[in-house]
């Protein structure tokens, strides 16, 4: 299924839809409908059950988006939380410079790819990948060039070098998707966070920011919450929360947002154990998304070689998007530098006092912070597609279907009684929904054909669907109709409730 058919289906069956849509929407801001909202709260909360619930040393915090702006100058965003811009002066289109060059890169790789394919289907079950491209003198030609670039610019974004990087874009030729020119303006420098003001003081005195990420709010709290809760190092703090990026390019629906919300946890631990503890949340996040079934060859990690100045290891883990391989989440050894650029600018001892050593030291962080839109836009990729499957006669029929794991599905299970005009079936239906509904999310429909109802139900996902038919009357059974398997199993109504809270429930995920 095409990127495009995602995004109207996402509206069509109310998950997404462009924000303020009667004004023609904005930019990069989307609104979660009915079933969007469902699914989005089912992702959070198999987050924060795995993070906080099973997890004794780590514990919640919720943090206002508003934060004293000196916040912001010790996090070093005021200064540094820049993407550099370029527009194209004859179509007036803007650029990050930075992804127009990754973007060059991408399609030498495609070039690598289509060559590479080509001797495949040359050498058959004999070819040798890894021995082909350390060999081909093209792809050896092709990666030279892929190297000095990814070096020029990790050079260029790490010493703020905007010509370095327009040089790039000039040597390499890289011209406007839109006008097809290369008629560029100077790159510059573009802070990401956006401001607002303070009741009615004016000026830079009163200037607020949007928080550009949720990790500040933790950090500025880490001795509250340490203290409150008596935790001894290691312990995380968690917390699912809004932040704002005034990003310069927003062009992939969900993927890249002005307004999003994160998913985060610090890690606190002892100076020098960060490395051991980095691997493990390395480890850990990477089977939290494996759980969902989702194909092992969609996710990946990708190491940084460019790490942030206060980073001193970091990995993201990259899913394989419809628009290619994008980081999801990320994995980030920042050292105390949090910690200790607050203590600097507040002049607050941001320290722990570890009973153990005996001593007191600032804490070393771990962080793991992934988007919850992403993820969202992650499982609905993963899980919409559109399939063959024989129908009630035995004929063939087209579904489009999300294969959702139930414990995210939005809604659980479906109860439709056979006929919307025969009493005893809508009434007996009525009493299954009002006995379910206080177990996990229900939904009553007995509008159309039974084939239509299952068909809408596939489209949102609905794992089950149990229908009253006239044998219900006689026994006391329903059928509950499995929506990957499409086989229906007779099950006796007192018996529903425990058939299927343990398949729709989040522990599943766990096992
Ligand atoms: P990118 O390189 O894609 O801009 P980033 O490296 O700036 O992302 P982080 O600052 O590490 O991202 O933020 C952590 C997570 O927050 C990301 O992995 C991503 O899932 C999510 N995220 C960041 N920016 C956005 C955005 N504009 N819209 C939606 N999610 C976002």
């Amino acid at each position: 299924m095409e990127f495009k058919d995602l995004i109207s289906h996402c509206k069509e069956y109310g998950f997404v839809y462009p924000s303020s849509e009667i004004y023609d929407g904005l930019s990069a801001v989307y609104d979660y409908g009915p079933y969007g909202v469902e699914l989005k709260n089912n992702i959070k909360s198999y987050w924060w059950k795995s993070m906080v619930q099973m997890h004794e040393n780590i514990v919640g915090l919720d943090a206002a988006i508003f934060m004293h702006p000196k916040t912001w100058k010790a996090s070093g965003h005021v200064d540094a939380f820049n993407d550099p811009l370029i527009d194209n002066k004859d179509s007036k289109k803007r650029y990050r410079a930075d992804q127009l060059i990754e973007g060059y890169i991408e399609k030498i790789e495609q070039k690598i790819e289509k060559d590479v394919e080509k001797a495949r289907s040359r050498f058959g079950e004999s070819f040798d990948r890894d021995h082909f491209v350390h060999t081909n003198e093209r792809i050896i030609e092709r990666q030279k060039e892929i190297d000095a670039i990814q070096n020029r610019l990790a050079q260029s974004l790490k010493n703020g070098d905007m010509e370095g990087l327009k040089a790039i874009i000039d040597e390499c030729g890289i011209a406007c998707q839109e006008s097809g020119s290369r008629n560029w303006t100077e790159v510059r420098q573009f802070n990401l966070m956006f401001n607002t003001q303070l009741g009615n003081i004016a000026g830079e005195e009163g200037k607020l920011y949007l928080r550009p990420e949720t990790a500040q709010g933790i950090f500025v709290n880490f001795l509250n919450v340490q203290k409150s809760t008596r935790q001894k190092i290691p312990f995380g703090i968690a917390q699912i929360g809004k932040a704002f990026r005034n990003e310069i390019v927003a062009r992939q629906f969900i993927f890249r947002m002005r307004e999003f919300e994160q998913m985060e946890m610090q890690f606190f631990v002892r100076p020098g154990t960060e490395m051991e503890w980095y691997h493990y949340w390395k480890e850990h996040r990477l089977k939290w998304h494996h759980a969902l079934g989702t194909d092992t060859r969609k996710l990946r990690f990708h190491d940084h070689i460019n790490l942030a100045h206060y980073a001193n290891a970091a990995v993201d883990i990259e899913f394989e998007f419809p628009f290619g391989f994008r980081e999801l989440e990320g994995i980030h050894s920042r050292t105390d530098f949090d910690l200790s650029e607050h203590q600097k600018l507040s002049g607050k001892k941001m320290q722990y006092f570890d009973p153990e050593l005996n001593e007191s030291y600032t804490p070393y962080v771990v962080e793991t912070s992934i988007g919850c839109d992403r993820m969202f836009l992650a499982t609905v990729s993963n899980a919409l597609r559109e399939e063959t499957v024989p129908d009630a006669d035995g004929n063939e029929s087209q579904r489009v279907v999300m294969t959702l794991p139930p414990a995210l599905a939005p809604v659980k299970v479906a109860i439709l009684p056979l006929l919307k005009n025969k009493e005893e079936l809508t009434k007996a239906a009525g009493e299954i929904f009002n006995n379910l509904k206080s177990s996990m999310m229900c939904q009553y429909d007995e509008k159309d054909a039974i084939g239509r109802r299952y068909r809408r139900q596939d489209a949102i996902g609905t794992p089950y669907c149990i229908t009253i038919d006239f044998e219900t009357l006689e026994n006391h059974t329903v059928t509950i109709r499995n929506r990957d398997t499409l086989l229906q199993e007779r099950v006796k109504i007192s018996d529903i409730k425990s058939n299927l809270a343990d398949k729709v429930s989040i522990d599943r995920l766990f096992d």
